[in-house]
């Protein structure tokens, strides 16, 4: 057994959530230790997450964009692809990212330890160093941050060609079938990466729409657009076999849009849903509750049913996103070191980065309809955009959902390209209570795609009579 480290605030976890919480602490005078298994911070978002799928998005959607300038007179050869050099690309953009948080740490003189720790008690962790070593640590708070995993189906044989999202980003190969399990962001933010690299891609999702959580006319344009790109959308349809053989992995469904024979596969990617860490973590012998799916709830000040323990990120629920674990880390870190911070946000954005993009923030309409709020909506067709017509780009729209009574905007929504960029612009409007006439009434840059946020709100009854 190594020696006992002593700090205020230990860190579990140091993914988004864990490493934005450690420097805020250390920042604000907390003798601060970051435990974490794996040799790089970042967690699941910079090494296995958001940010290689966008390195490998980036590279899809401008290799689609080279093929569409084939109807503005420009013709370019079929793509040569060096997957060597693709995932070599990949890593760099991870370990530019992953080196520049060491960094950050070691200048707030935040202390790493590389390893897997397990609560014993309340106010100690046992890790198990890479080293090979056991070493204790005494705190006198925590910040679980530690994070989800994918979900495994169990029906699923043992085979490499059988990958989650981890696997599929390590990009070993161009399957000519793909099938992806699952059409959430992850699932077809995947799919549009392995198609826009020459791969035939099956969709197959339990419920009757794509990307849960967003309205349905967003994601109508994004089907409408993949449909001719993709192979099968098989919605209302559960995969409920495979079997791996030697000429690929075959797979079986049932429901709406099942087809009757197994269907044949290079490659698998089941995408569906992460699990939280919960119950990895002895979180019981530091007398934290976790709920049986493994995650743990907290208070408005990220507190756990332990008041000197906090948790944020994935570990405490949905929505599973960097930005929210972020903001979450901040609030237990301020709250850990005395200050007043509440988690108070009027609204979380969900972005899928596929092509084109859809990304939403605020109430949806349907969650509107669900709760029976007033609202009024005003939607922009990028057909009517200059840009976006310029761009060869005009499938996507602006939603604008508004509090029927004080016109404040309470949500949004935007299907087209960089809609992903766009839509802080509403992030914004709705966390400064903005209503139609700010919005209307704010001069936006022509020709932009964000113009289009100003114009949807000048189409809401009443921006454009007078100012009272
Ligand atoms: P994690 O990032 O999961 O980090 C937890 C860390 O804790 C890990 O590094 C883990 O090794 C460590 N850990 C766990 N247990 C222990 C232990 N016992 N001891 C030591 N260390 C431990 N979100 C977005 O907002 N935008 C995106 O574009 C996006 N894209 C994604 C793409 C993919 C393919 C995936 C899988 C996820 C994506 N996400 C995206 C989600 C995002 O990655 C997560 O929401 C985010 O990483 C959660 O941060 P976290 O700090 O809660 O936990």
């Amino acid at each position: 057994v190594a020696e006992t480290v002593a700090c205020d605030l230990l860190v579990l976890g140091a993914g988004p959530g864990g490493y934005a919480a450690a420097f805020r602490a250390a920042d604000l005078g907390l003798d601060t230790v970051l435990v974490e298994r794996y040799p790089t911070l970042g967690g699941v978002c910079l090494n296995v997450g958001c940010i290689p799928s966008k390195a490998l998005l980036h590279t899809a959607q401008i290799s689609q964009e080279a093929k569409a300038l084939a109807a503005h007179g420009i013709t370019f050869g079929a793509p040569q692809i060096d997957l060597n050099k693709l995932r070599a690309f990949k890593s760099g953009v991870i370990s530019k990212l992953t080196g520049g948080l060491a960094q950050m740490a070691k200048a707030r003189k935040v202390r790493v330890i590389e390893g897997r720790g397990e609560f014993t008690d309340a106010h100690q962790l046992v890790i198990q160093t890479a080293a090979g070593q056991t070493q204790q640590l005494k705190f006198k708070q925590a910040i679980i941050a530690a994070g989800s995993q994918s979900i495994a189906l169990p029906f699923m044989p043992d085979d490499p060609r059988i990958v989650d999202s981890t696997g599929a980003l390590e990009l070993r190969q161009i399957p000519q079938r793909m099938l992806v399990i699952g059409g959430g962001i992850i699932g077809l933010e995947m799919a549009t990466v392995y198609s826009a690299l020459g791969a035939q891609v099956d969709i197959v999702e339990m419920a009757d729409h794509l990307m849960a959580g967003a309205d349905r006319d967003l994601v109508k344009v994004w089907q409408k657009f993949n449909t001719p790109r993709l192979g099968q959308i098989m919605l209302q349809t559960k995969t409920v076999r495979a079997e791996a053989k030697e000429d690929g992995i075959h797979v079986g469904f049932e429901g709406a849009a099942a087809p009757r024979e197994a269907q044949c596969y290079d490659l698998v990617l089941v995408a569906v849903g992460r699990q939280p860490n919960g119950h990895r973590i002895g979180a019981d012998k530091a007398g934290v509750q976790v709920n049986q799916r493994g995650f743990i709830s907290v208070d408005s000040q990220q507190r756990t049913s332990v008041p000197h323990i906090f948790a944020i990120g994935d570990i405490v629920g949905q929505p599973m996103l960097a930005h929210k674990a972020v903001h979450e880390g901040h609030i237990a870190a301020e709250v850990a070191a005395g200050k007043k911070a509440y988690f108070d946000a009027q609204q979380i954005p969900s972005v899928a980065y596929t092509d084109p993009e859809v990304a939403w923030t605020g109430k949806t309409e349907a969650e509107c309809q669900a709760e029976g709020v007033q609202y009024g909506k005003a939607v922009f067709p990028w057909a009517a955009s200059g840009r976006a017509i310029a761009n060869g780009r005009d499938e996507g729209f602006t939603k604008l959902i508004f509090d029927q009574a004080t016109q404040r905007v309470i949500g949004g929504g935007i299907v087209g390209t960089s809609a992903g960029d766009l839509i802080s612009e509403l992030c914004l409007a709705i966390e400064m209570g903005a209503d139609a006439v700010d919005i209307g009434k704010t001069i936006h840059p022509h020709p932009t795609l964000g113009e289009s946020i100003g114009m949807a709100a000048e189409l809401f009854e009443g921006v454009c009579t007078d100012l009272p």
